[in-house]
């Protein structure tokens, strides 16, 4: 039986953002999000698992995901901080879901969990996946063994850690991976939540501030073969408040690019990633021009376990509250 249901009468509040969980076909001849959070909640079964369920629902937005924004998390997390819920399921759609997932984590200091899914198969589809992921996240967001966690992503019966995990298929319904080494960190069968190994939750550099007035701008370049030098110094001369640089492998720039890099890092805060997805950034390995340890010298800041997109997001939080970066990204070495 779920862990939760040692409880009374559990509290969900479903919090819904919009995506293809929520989508309908219109006249465009394709979806888009229209369902509202009880709808989307109504498809899976929770009064099976808990006949006096008390759930409430906000609709934040009806948006698809590139167009959720770090406002409706604080929104998020100002609907956590005033529930008398026992945990949030928040669904959106996907393409954006690790970056809500993660931008939670860093902000939910409310103690109650939020577990972060979507769909991959539209409501309109066969086999859609929005009702079994929103039984599975609530399962999570209910469960005892997520006390401590501030959020997670959850979904095709699997728990992942919004630190490490990133969308990695357009269309598979197994499109969330953490890596090839890490992986879920926990999954659910039989209406069992099984965390075997959750993971300690070190308190995040953003818990107890306040909202931003005003969000800082970032930019975020990814480095490829043969980039040119005046993608950076665009950036550079373009008022962004601070800059993520995606770097080849361990966190790499092609020679060329070194100058640019330091007339940047002259300018605003860069933290440097690896575009690799997964892994930590390197620190003290490569002594070649453009490799991480000239490149730190420089004065860029490593982002650690987080990749760009999250470390955009860690970088856009730390300027907007007036935090120093590199103690922010120390948090993730
Ligand atoms: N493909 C998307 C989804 O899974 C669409 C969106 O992100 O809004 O929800």
């Amino acid at each position: 039986m779920p862990d939760s249901s040692s409880s009374s009468a559990p509290h969900l509040l479903v919090a819904a953002l919009g995506g293809t969980i929520a989508s309908t076909a219109n006249a465009s001849g394709g979806v888009a999000p229209a369902l509202s959070g009880a709808e989307i909640a109504a498809a899976a079964g929770l009064d099976g698992i808990w006949p006096d369920l008390q759930a409430d629902f906000t609709q934040v937005s009806q948006v698809s995901s590139a167009n959720v924004t770090l406002e409706m998390l604080f929104d998020v997390v100002e609907l956590a901080r005033t529930t008398a819920a026992d945990g949030i399921v928040l669904t959106q759609g996907t393409d954006t879901l690790e970056e809500s997932a993660f931008g939670l984590w860093l902000l939910n200091d409310s103690g109650i969990h939020i577990a972060a899914t979507g769909a991959m198969r539209n409501p309109t589809l066969p086999g859609a996946d929005g009702p079994a992921n929103v039984r599975s996240a609530a399962l999570t967001a209910l469960s005892d063994q997520v006390g401590g966690l501030p959020a997670s992503l959850v979904f095709n019966d699997e728990v992942h850690d919004p630190r490490f995990v990133t969308k990695a298929h357009t269309t598979s319904t197994a499109a969330f991976s953490s890596g090839p080494v890490l992986g879920a960190i926990g999954w659910l069968s039989e209406d069992d939540l099984h965390l075997p190994h959750a993971p300690r939750a070190p308190k995040s550099p953003f818990a107890g501030l306040p909202r931003p007035d005003r969000l800082a701008k970032i930019a975020l370049a990814e480095v490829g073969m043969g980039e040119p030098e005046e993608t950076l110094d665009l950036i550079a001369g373009s008022g962004f408040s601070g800059a993520v640089l995606s770097g080849v492998g361990g966190g790499h720039v092609p020679e060329h690019l070194a100058p640019a890099v330091a007339r940047l890092a002259e300018v605003m805060p860069v933290v440097l990633a690896s575009r690799t997805g997964s892994g930590a950034s390197l620190k003290r390995t490569y002594g070649y021009l453009g490799g991480e340890i000239g490149l730190l010298e420089t004065g860029l800041i490593p982002a650690g376990i987080l990749d760009a997109r999250k470390a955009r997001i860690a970088l856009t939080l730390a300027l907007s509250l007036g935090l120093d970066p590199a103690e922010v990204f120390a948090h993730f070495g």
